[in-house]
């Protein structure tokens, strides 16, 4: 495989770059791919919250819509 580092070709099960020394370990380069699927998910949460918002505002607006035109009728 290809250092990640220095771009020169090492063992394949090597853990440490023997050219630049710096750890090319799987489980050194676990942490980026766990980092883009939590923002994934914040963005996915965000999505959801904003949805979830725009729900409510729909709903609070059709309540109080509902309430005025019942006040409406009763006055
Ligand atoms: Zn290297």
């Amino acid at each position: 495989m290809l250092c990640p580092f220095c771009k020169s070709e090492i063992p394949d099960d090597a853990k440490k770059c023997m050219n630049c020394g710096e750890w090319v370990d799987p489980a050194y380069k676990k942490p980026l791919p766990e980092k883009g699927t939590f923002f994934s998910f914040l963005g996915e949460t965000i999505v959801n919250l904003l949805f979830w918002a725009f729900i409510l505002l729909i709903a609070g607006i059709v309540v109080f819509a509902y309430l005025d035109y019942n006040d409406m009728i009763t006055f």
